[in-house]
């Protein structure tokens, strides 16, 4: 067959979406210039696209995803006219495909996410938007104010976690100064399953940058929260690693309620400053921190609060 017959493919993307029937998707889309043959498997919690008589005409390798259910998508040319798809997944899905022969040609694998959704379905997060009113937190040097910023980003996080069942509470609405005392009485009142507290960091060295996640000293299911957070954050946002530590003020939280305050990248850097006024990390910290919920309930839902009754 001549070259210039053989079906290429030309793109490779993937995004979480609703199904036509009310499911949570993650849907991943393999563009090609016509039809191919293949084969789709499950292999050791992967999923295997076949393709032959194909080439590849795109760059080849990696595709970080980190939806929380799919982690990466590899590409790679395997032999003249194979190409080999590897889907990898942090968790266990079902996976439907479809092919779409219209130029470009498509082939469309949908993953159910009921995985996340079974994990957070009917769990108690309280999430904290950090500072308002008259106490504004940090400050950036151009002008934003860390009061300001954390509210969308917490806004993005409820919308996703309702998304998942999982029942949210936020403490302020509006641009109020509550204490400390009140966010923890609120979370011990609605008997939380997570306390999330968002921040950023601030120093007076201006060079300083980064994401941390503080957590309730002494408690464990606290830090270990903290340290999946901190581990998902820094794959979404990739910001420089600043760790976890113990948080005393969230001590007043230590009653059985794993508490974190993430400081999602610090807004006294300049360059810092102006990551965080774009849509894209207010969304991506969200998906940070949700990924690592997802990750604290699967692997320590046996001792997690979760599962109290
Ligand atoms: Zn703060």
């Amino acid at each position: 067959m001549l070259l210039e017959n053989r079906p290429r493919i030309t793109n490779l993307w993937s995004k979480v979406v609703d199904g036509e029937n009310g499911e949570w998707l993650s849907r991943v889309i393999v563009e090609s210039t016509r039809p191919y043959e293949y084969t789709l498997k499950e292999v050791n919690g992967s999923i295997l696209l076949e393709c032959s008589g194909a080439e590849i005409n795109m760059p080849e390798g990696k595709l970080e995803i980190n939806d929380g259910l799919l982690r990466e998508i590899n590409i790679a040319q395997t032999g003249h006219d194979t190409v080999r798809v590897q889907l990898s997944l942090d968790h266990p899905a079902m996976f439907k495909h479809a092919v779409y022969k219209e130029f470009p040609s498509r082939l469309v694998i949908s993953l159910d996410r009921l995985f996340i959704t079974g994990l957070l379905s009917g769990k108690k997060i309280v999430v904290d938007p950090g500072h308002g009113g008259k106490d504004f937190g940090g400050r950036g040097q151009v002008s934003l104010l860390e009061k300001d910023v954390v509210m969308p980003i917490a806004n993005n996080l409820e919308k996703i976690l309702k998304k998942t069942g999982a029942k949210v509470t936020l403490t302020r609405s509006g641009d109020k100064d509550i204490s400390g005392e009140e966010r923890a009485t609120l979370a011990l009142n609605v008997n939380a399953d997570a306390y999330i507290s968002i921040h950023t960091n601030a120093s007076a060295d201006n060079s300083v940058v980064g994401a941390a996640t503080l957590y309730a000293p002494h408690d464990n299911g606290s830090e270990k929260l903290a340290i999946y957070i901190q581990e998902e954050i820094v794959k979404k946002l990739k910001v420089r690693d600043r760790g976890t530590a113990g948080q005393p003020g969230l001590a007043r939280m230590d009653k059985g309620i794993p508490a974190v305050e993430v400081e999602v990248v610090t807004i006294t850097n300049i360059v810092e400053e102006v990551f965080l006024r774009g849509l894209t990390i207010q969304e991506r910290a969200a998906e940070g921190i949700l990924n690592g919920l997802i990750k604290y309930f699967a692997f320590d839902r046996l001792n997690a609060k979760g599962d109290k009754k």
